[in-house]
């Protein structure tokens, strides 16, 4: 395998020098300018506008006045949910852009990208559908007879603000419920990774949105600092680290703008006494690290029963040692490079901890050999790791995975449950409604019974300081709704 694998030298965006603004591809107001850097050349991909507080200004001018007085959110539902419904057939149109658009970005597999690419064209599909039939309008009446209309509303304007390791799905989330709820929006992709929104911008052009409807203004956190805190916004859609999502709720508690936050995780694989290990490594594999270990709900604590300590963490370190590290555009790999310079150092220092901290090495822990460019790590595993442990408390965000043994079920339980975090977990055993009853124990926002199943039309979201509110599915919806109540005296 080569070390220094090749990439595409640019990515398929039409107006990288530029903003997406009221309809417009707008030149910025300054001349900032933000590299995409390839995680496996280490070299720069190409060069976006960066916005300032300028280019703010503008965006959510043009998404205020696109809700204030723009045709959006006073379309029929009907007429919205078309609109969104030509979306998804031009993302749709544009799934291999969207694929290598990702993998070139953050490092992920293409076999990977590739299949999850599916995800943003679904969920324009399902909630331009879903919002055609939606009760927008409850009919009551008081007790003394008078009638009643409870009616949803758009929030108004939205900033959507998302992080750089699945960029267009978490946008997408945001993005499609909003719109479907007679919203307007602007985004504020991560500085490292904005291609995406870019062509989600161009589709929803094509799509004849309205103008100032969609707005894309990428920056860092210093811009988004100052969008999060802009009078014009009155929402804000928050999908990033605890840290920053603490950060952004004081912001918005002092005008009491609303908040959804979608943050980080440590989610917790509890194998019980009763497991097949053979049914657990097929789901425990891929998703203790997916996208080399940065997504918020991989499945980073493995509580094995003492009984059978050895035993699993043998198997696991044996399917994750045969993994295939390496060019994330090589459809056979399993594995790419981190995502970022800060990310290998990041996660160098966690594993650094957990040795130092007393946890046993059992795979990995430096860069896989031969690969002495770009940002890549070994996957790396650690056994009788304990609760107290640095890396079993803190979110990694790498592929460096936890063994940690328990006692009995209660013990099983307080540990997984022994965390900040409330993302995510998963419980493994041949007795499914055994099953269920740990996962109702677990203080998490979801939970998978034998497996790891994340689907965009359930509620997705965390317990804890994992996130308020949820994502996907009708709940993720409703966030996008005032509710207002019409008496009829
Ligand atoms: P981050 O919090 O550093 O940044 C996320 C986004 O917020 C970026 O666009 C960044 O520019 C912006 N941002 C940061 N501070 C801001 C501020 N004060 N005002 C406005 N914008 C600000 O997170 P990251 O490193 O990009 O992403 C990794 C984190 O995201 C992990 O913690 C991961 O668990 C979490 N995540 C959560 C989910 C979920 O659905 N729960 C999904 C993916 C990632």
């Amino acid at each position: 395998m080569s070390a220094v694998p090749q990439t595409p030298a640019e990515l398929p965006v039409k107006s990288p020098e530029c903003f997406f603004i009221n309809g417009k591809w707008e030149k910025p107001s300054s001349n900032g300018k933000l590299d995409v850097i390839s995680p496996v050349t280490e070299q720069v991909v190409m060069q976006f506008a960066e916005a300032s507080p300028a280019d703010v200004d503008k965006a959510v001018a043009a998404a205020r006045a696109a809700f204030d007085t723009g045709p959006w959110p006073r379309m029929s539902a009907q007429e919205r949910g078309q609109a969104l419904l030509k979306v998804a057939e031009l993302l749709k149109a544009r799934l291999p852009d969207l694929a290598s658009t990702w993998t070139t970005q953050v490092g992920a597999p293409i076999s990977l990208t590739t299949y999850l690419s599916g995800q943003p064209p679904e969920l324009f599909e399902y909630y331009g559908t879903l919002i055609q039939s939606y009760p927008l309008i409850d009919e009551r009446r008081t007790d003394h007879g008078e009638l009643v209309r409870v009616v949803k509303e758009p929030v108004g304007v939205c900033a959507a603000i998302t992080p750089w390791n699945a960029p267009l799905v978490l946008l997408c989330y945001k993005v499609s419920a909003a719109l479907a709820a007679g919203c307007t929006i602007v985004a504020k992709p991560a500085p490292e990774t904005p291609a995406d929104a870019y062509i989600l911008a161009e589709c929803i052009e094509a799509a004849g949105l309205p103008p100032g409807v969609f707005n894309v203004i990428p920056a860092g956190r210093e811009t988004g600092d100052y969008l999060i805190r802009h009078p014009g916004v009155d929402k804000i859609s928050f999908t990033g680290s605890t840290a920053a999502g603490k950060h952004i709720a004081a912001a918005a508690a002092e005008r009491l703008a609303r908040t959804s936050f979608e943050l980080g995780g440590k989610s917790a694989a509890i194998i019980l006494e009763d497991a097949d290990v053979s049914k657990v490594l097929p789901s425990l594999v891929p998703f203790s690290m997916p996208i080399t270990g940065q997504v918020c709900f991989s499945l980073t604590r493995v509580l094995v029963p003492q009984s059978r300590k050895q035993e699993l963490t043998d198997a696991y370190v044996g399917a994750i040692s045969g993994m295939k590290v390496g060019d994330p555009m090589d459809p056979a790999t399993q594995m790419g490079p981190l995502a970022m310079q800060r990310q290998l150092t990041r996660v160098q220092g966690y594993i650094a901890k957990g040795k130092d901290e007393g946890a046993k090495l059992a795979l990995g822990g430096g860069r896989p050999k031969g690969f002495d460019r770009g940002w890549f790590v070994e996957p790396t595993v650690f056994m009788d790791v304990q609760q107290s442990m640095t890396i079993a408390r803190e979110e990694i965000f790498g592929p460096v995975v936890s063994f940690i043994s328990y006692k009995d079920e209660d013990d099983a339980v307080q540990k997984a449950n022994d965390t900040i975090y409330g993302l995510h977990g998963a419980v493994y055993t041949q007795d499914p409604e055994h099953g269920y009853q740990i996962a109702r124990r677990v203080r998490s926002g979801s939970v998978t019974v034998n497996g790891l199943i994340v689907d965009p039309k359930m509620p997705f979201g965390g317990f804890k300081q994992s996130g308020t509110g949820r994502e996907g599915g009708i709940e993720g919806l409703e966030p996008y709704f005032e509710l207002k109540t019409i008496y009829f005296a």
